[in-house]
């Protein structure tokens, strides 16, 4: 693995290991000075590159447990969602939601908070019931919900120990159908926010930021509730779509409002194609669910400028949790996504829409592209402090850290 997913980071490890069992892990844990975790290399930025040891788990053991009392299922760290997925859906199974691609690792997604959409739906970290980790010292650690400093454990960015293992809340599987509405403009959009959000199960509204463009309701409701006929201006599709203008809708889940199983429903796109544009750049800021409509009109300030570079963008809404490094930490979000065209440009207007954002104390996603300064991070993640001290604690040679968390982190 020499780049990640989107070609946009050339990784510099020296070394990049696989090992196939847990002592194995520890072996090359305890016996290195600087190690990172890399899960399936799909973050935008540096934060999974290294100039030592890149330790990747794809060859350890790929079985799951479901522990049917505590209602749990056990996951090996590098497994992907997709497999899981069809591993508990197979066994009567389901987690609450999933991010919009199936593709990536479990561990490495839950590392950086990943989430899907819903005003009811916690980000993919929240299902996390417990984690086994592996620390500095090669030492095996089991951390679980109700204990001292979990919250700081969970979205650990790769420094609170390599994990071996997650435990993650299921539920009974369960079905889910997709209504896509066309036609929605941004002012009804960012006018019925809260009520458009709060239609189904799962809501996302794909727009461009062109001045006459009209955006897509994408609306996943789960079975036993039913789609309006239509949503203020906008209709149902009458054809499967793409959620980036003009692409061929064959790589998407199910859509016209045919039920079936949640994972073939939740992301957006399967698991045996490659998700979204490939040629592309994301970032993500997430601001309060209340301040959303505002946020949206200052961005209406800068959209030619946007638009220019843009292939679309992507807003969901995510509930809060306490999870210390979660972008969603105490705050029911809405998260303002950009899939950007492959340009330098991109990173200069990352900046300006980070400026418009700023009023708002956004909050980045830090597994896309963004340009915060540790100040400005300090100020909007009202538990790095103690995340920062975790850190230290668990790993006072600083052996899991990359510049890119050295940098986030201030150290
Ligand atoms: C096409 C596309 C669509 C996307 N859609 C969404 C979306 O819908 N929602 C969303 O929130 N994000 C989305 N993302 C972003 C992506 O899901 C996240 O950035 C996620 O973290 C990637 O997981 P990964 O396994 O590739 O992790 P990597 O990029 O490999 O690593 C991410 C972090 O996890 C750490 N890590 C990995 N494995 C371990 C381990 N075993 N122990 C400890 N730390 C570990 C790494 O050190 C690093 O800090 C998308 C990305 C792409 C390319």
């Amino acid at each position: 693995m020499s780049a990640n997913w989107s070609g946009t980071v050339n990784f510099q490890d020296s070394t990049f290991a696989e090992p196939a069992s847990i002592s194995e892990l520890q072996e090359i844990i305890s016996a290195s000075p600087k190690v990172r975790a890399r899960g399936s290399a799909h973050c935008f930025n540096e934060i999974a590159d290294t100039t030592a040891v890149a330790i990747s788990l794809h060859k350890m053991p790929g079985k799951i447990e479901i522990n049917k009392e505590s209602q749990t299922v056990r996951v090996p760290a590098g497994m992907k969602y997709g497999e899981l997925a069809v591993a508990l859906h197979e066994r009567g199974w389901a987690i609450h939601n999933m991010a919009s691609l199936p593709h990536i690792s479990v561990a490495g997604a839950v590392a950086t908070a990943t989430h899907g959409s819903g005003v009811g739906n916690g980000n993919l970290a929240t299902a996390v019931r417990s984690l086994e980790v592996v620390l500095p010292d090669g030492s095996l650690k089991r951390i679980s919900k109700g204990e001292t400093n979990f919250e700081g454990f969970v979205v650990g960015l790769g420094l609170t120990g390599v994990v071996v293992n997650l435990d993650l809340a299921i539920e009974p599987t369960f079905n889910v159908a997709q209504t896509v509405y066309r036609g929605m403009s941004r002012e009804s959009y960012a006018a019925n926010l809260d009520q458009i959000m709060s239609l189904a199960y799962s809501v996302s509204y794909f727009t461009t930021w062109a001045a006459a463009g009209r955006g897509e309701v994408w609306a996943k409701f789960k079975s036993g509730t039913t789609a309006p006929a239509e949503l203020f201006e906008a209709y149902p599709a009458t054809s499967n779509r793409h959620p980036l203008p003009g692409l061929n809708p064959e790589p998407c889940t199910e859509q016209m409002a045919v039920s079936g199983p949640w994972h073939l429903r939740l992301p957006h796109f399967k698991m045996e194609f490659t998700p979204s544009a490939g040629d592309e750049i994301q970032s993500e800021f997430f601001v309060a669910r209340k301040d959303a409509p505002t946020a949206i009109a200052a961005l209406e300030k800068i959209a030619p400028q946007i638009n220019e570079i843009l292939w679309v963008t992507e807003i969901r809404a995510i509930a809060a949790d306490d999870l210390w490094m979660s972008p969603h930490y105490q705050r029911d979000s809405i998260g303002i996504h950009f899939t950007w065209k492959k340009l330098n440009a991109v990173y200069e207007m990352v900046k300006v829409v980070e400026a418009t954002l700023a009023p708002f104390d956004y909050r980045p996603h830090l597994g896309k592209v963004f340009s915060a300064s540790p100040e400005y991070f300090k100020a909007v993640m009202p538990k790095l402090d103690d995340f920062r001290k975790l850190v230290a604690e668990i790993d006072p040679t600083n052996k899991f850290g990359n510049k890119f968390t050295d940098n986030l982190l201030g150290i």
